[in-house]
């Protein structure tokens, strides 16, 4: 079997007692892993240390919904890729859409962040996708090729530990995931844009789907050849939901 991740993004959900019971929910219904795949939750922030004390030699990984393009330094209400990184953290999402939305994020911020992540020892979950105007003008492939060109423009293939998620905008939050025809499609794009820069790397690269993926629609995204697993929202917050997404992608 390849290698498959999980990645819930808990956005900014959560409290100390639903945290334990989610985490607790997700041990007690998967003991042990199976060792093709890695499975990690994202908290908001002030959780990460909880999530450190919680995971504690436990298969289940966690990491930052975001981190600072910076190491160190006056970069107030930032947190360093290297704070997550001491706490143990493994991952940080970089470029999700609700930042380029809320927090008005580019794509050059973006770029910069990954490649401080990678620098702290993180794994970046990058994120790329297209709005429903863009995909209804037939941008989608102009926006995707623009995104990752800005990110593989700071980051270099060598650097062999990076997540790619294609998180189409109109997918996310909305409980219509894009059909598995177009996960696989979009998948296989960015795949071959990446292998203008490095074949070999392009071909291990993991490409994950996010946009409300559930349990009822899991099973036929991950069927698709070139998806490597989930970057899962709404769906991570219910332990249930998410040991039955795990079991679809063995
Ligand atoms: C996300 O926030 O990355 C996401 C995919 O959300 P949802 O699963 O809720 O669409």
């Amino acid at each position: 079997m390849k290698k498959k991740w999980l990645i819930g993004n808990w956005k900014m959900h959560g409290n100390l007692a639903s945290n334990k019971a989610l985490v607790g929910g997700i041990l007690a219904a998967v003991p042990s892993l199976h060792e093709q795949v890695s499975i990690a939750v994202c908290p908001p922030f002030p959780y990460l240390y909880q999530l450190a004390e919680l995971t504690r030699d436990t298969y289940l990984g966690f990491g930052a919904q975001n981190v600072s393009d910076h190491l160190q330094g006056a970069y107030t209400g930032e947190t360093s890729p290297l704070m997550v990184k001491e706490l143990g953290g493994s991952y940080a999402i970089i470029g999700h859409s609700e930042r380029r939305q809320y927090q008005g994020e580019n794509d050059g911020l973006m770029g910069r962040k990954a490649l401080a992540a990678i620098d702290a020892g993180l794994i970046p979950v990058i994120c790329v996708g297209e709005t429903a105007e863009e995909r209804d003008s037939g941008r989608t492939h102009e926006v995707l090729a623009r995104q990752l060109d800005a990110a593989f423009g700071y980051i270099r293939t060598a650097h062999d530990k990076i997540i790619l998620a294609y998180e189409p905008r109109w997918a996310i939050g909305t409980g219509i995931a894009a059909t598995p025809e177009i996960v696989q499609s979009e998948h296989e794009f960015l795949r071959q844009r990446i292998a203008i820069r490095d074949k070999a790397f392009a071909a291990k690269l993991p490409i994950v789907y996010g946009g409300s993926v559930k349990s009822s629609n899991a099973a036929s995204i991950f069927s698709m050849p070139d998806v490597d697993g989930g970057l899962i929202g709404s769906a991570a917050l219910n332990a249930q939901e998410f040991v039955t997404i795990y079991g679809e992608l063995l």
